[in-house]
């Protein structure tokens, strides 16, 4: 078993707190990936670059040629650069946008490299240390989808690190579908033009076929309206109008056919009326089984230190890896809450065990 002290751990905690004091909106953690490549080169990582994403990748190096192990957090935060990142540590919780969503999750790859290279860990593998760009919001998952371009099949697994949730196994990806539909005519005074199309008309006639769109109960899909917008005045034939659909479902099936139902209601002819059907986000979905040695190793490793794994499904970095089929999870490091809030928080005191998880299924997978 690889050793390390208690106060490894504290630093990790520490390095957390550093990273969530560097602003790294979505589209916008260029700051937050030159402070990790940073922290990358002091240790000397092989490979050490920033692709085309964004993303910041280093190397371990094996001893043989056995598959990598692709390990990685993602940089970016919901928060807005406006946003104060306050920081404040009481007892057993550390308190600040961002802690646990992903700072922590940032720190425990760091301090995963750390590990290896104090240590001089060998192994048959790679071992790729990795931060990743635009998980969040309408990142779309931009960065890891570069990053699995570039690994494609050949990682025994690719493991993605978030701060909260410490027992939860992620092995399937939510799909998610984001539509923007536009409807566009002429316009004109209510009165006078008395008759010429209105995009608002058709918009809410389309909306209505959309909202009555009928969705399977298993795999759970979902189907919701959420935003509305369009027009000038009471009293004139509206010019424009917009509305935006979200999409989900546990099956990638299921939302293929979901979405080519929506599409379907979207496409009716009025003349005089311009329809617009933008795609403004793209989650695929895909799982492994809960019997994937991937999984199961997972879960042993929980089992070995008392914690209780939970398999759930989320809309995560993995999602890339599943969609393609390649074995993936997420896990999470330690408990805590109001994620995506300025209240957002952690326990510290759970992070060894969260931690050392990563290690312990490092070792195993590696070895
Ligand atoms: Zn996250």
């Amino acid at each position: 078993m690889i050793t390390y002290p208690i106060r490894f751990i504290d630093r990790i905690l520490e390095t957390a707190c550093r990273i969530q004091q560097i602003a790294a909106p979505t589209f916008d953690e260029s700051r937050r990936a030159a402070w990790v490549m940073d922290q990358f080169r002091a240790l000397n990582l092989s490979d050490l670059h920033m692709d085309s994403a964004g993303n910041v990748l280093g190397c371990w190096p094996g001893t043989a040629s056995a598959a990598p192990l692709v390990i990685s957090a993602h940089l970016d935060t919901v928060f807005p650069l406006d946003v104060p990142l306050t920081l404040d540590r009481q007892g057993n919780r550390i308190s600040g946008p961002g802690i646990g969503d992903n700072s922590l999750g940032v720190a425990a790859v760091l301090g995963l490299a750390e590990l290896l290279k104090t240590q001089a860990l060998r192994f048959p593998g790679d071992i790729w240390l990795v931060a990743t760009t635009c998980e969040e919001g309408l990142g779309n998952l931009r960065g890891i989808q570069a990053v699995v371009e570039r690994f494609a099949g050949r990682p025994q697994a690719y493991i993605c690190l978030e701060g909260h949730g410490l027992g939860t196994i992620l092995h399937r990806g939510l799909g998610v579908e984001r539509l923007r539909v536009t409807a566009r005519a002429q316009g004109g005074h209510s009165w006078v033009d008395y008759g010429r199309p209105s995009a608002i008309h058709q918009l809410m006639r389309l909306g209505s076929r959309v909202a009555s769109t009928r969705v399977p109960i298993a795999p759970r899909t979902t189907l919701n309206i959420g935003r509305v917008e369009g027009g000038t005045s009471i009293n004139t034939i509206a010019a424009e109008a917009w509305m935006e659909i979200d999409l989900r479902s546990e099956g990638a099936k299921a939302l293929e056919r979901l979405k080519a139902r929506v599409n379907r209601r979207l496409t009716s002819v009025v003349e005089g009326v311009d329809i617009e059907v933008q795609v403004v986000g793209r989650r695929p979905a895909g799982e492994i089984p809960p019997t994937h040695p991937l999984v199961a190793s997972a879960q042993a490793v929980l089992a070995e230190l008392g914690v209780t794994a939970r398999l759930d499904i989320a809309s995560t970095d993995a999602n890339i890896p599943l969609s393609l089929g390649y074995p993936a999870v997420t896990l999470g490091l330690t408990s805590g809450g109001r994620a995506h809030t300025v209240d957002e928080f952690i326990e510290t005191t759970p992070f060894q065990k969260g931690f050392r998880q990563i290690v312990n299924l490092v070792e195993r997978l590696a070895a």
